[in-house]
């Protein structure tokens, strides 16, 4: 989701810097806001979720995932980094992201999701565009409606992921819904007025899967001495009874 070197990096992009055990916005006001957006459904055709960090895919579109794989819908992740710098001296940290994406995808869904993993660097992704871009342009089923971060998010890695993916949808016809992950804890609902807010409505069960696979990402919720990547208050973003995008 987010890692240490993600505020050095901002400061260097230009983007916003924040940190996760900040207390952030209030899920509170941003609930008043997103019930006057409208209920929306992708069409009915494969999805492809990218995702900058083992674990966006579940926190962002978990529900969506669970619903559309479930219903018998093509589901493909492409996982971008393995989200290694979270913790830069932790080693394997690479493979047990790996490993806890792969758990919670079978706790989200009975059905296989497929997962492509880029293994671009974590936290520098914008050095790699053009590797994220051809590995995007190999991946997209025709007529899928890609998922992708928020491009102005506030994490290089997200925002890079994020202008890659409008930028393919403008120049080849793709439909596109992007997610905010960083942007609900360090923002507010004025910065998205004028944007089209839409909800994806999560069943019961749903929500239950999501709740589920969440609690696989151990080594972002509860690291071994050190502060959570995703403390509790910024996973109380991501337990809505809906899911949010930005079409
Ligand atoms: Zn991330």
């Amino acid at each position: 989701m987010r890692t240490s070197l993600a505020k050095a990096a901002a400061a260097a992009a230009g983007t916003v810097s924040f940190e996760p055990m900040d207390a952030g916005t209030p899920e509170e006001h941003w609930l008043r806001e997103l019930s006057a957006w409208p209920v929306w459904l992708p069409p009915q055709a494969p999805l492809v979720v990218v995702s900058p960090h083992p674990d966006d895919e579940v926190l962002a579109v978990g529900g969506l995932i669970h619903s559309w794989a479930t219903a018998g819908h093509p589901v493909t992740v492409v996982s971008v980094t393995d989200g290694e710098a979270a913790f830069p001296q932790w080693q394997g940290l690479d493979l047990l992201r790996r490993e806890e994406l792969k758990g919670a995808l079978r706790k989200l869904c009975l059905t296989h999701v497929s997962v492509i993993r880029l293994g671009l660097p974590d936290g520098k992704v914008g050095q790699h565009m053009n590797r994220l871009r051809n590995g995007l342009l190999t991946t997209l089923a025709p007529g899928a409606t890609v998922f992708a971060p928020y491009e102005h998010d506030g994490h290089p890695d997200h925002d890079a992921v994020g202008a890659v993916c409008c930028g393919l949808a403008q120049s080849h016809g793709i439909a596109v819904a992007r997610y905010p992950v960083w942007t609900w804890h360090h923002s507010n609902p004025v910065v998205l007025k004028g944007l089209r807010g839409v909800r994806f409505m999560l069943s019961t069960e749903a929500r239950r899967a999501k709740a589920r696979a969440v609690q696989c990402f151990a080594s972002q919720l509860q690291p071994p001495q050190a502060d959570p990547i995703v403390p509790r208050h910024v996973l109380a973003h991501f337990e809505r009874p809906y899911e949010a995008f930005l079409l």
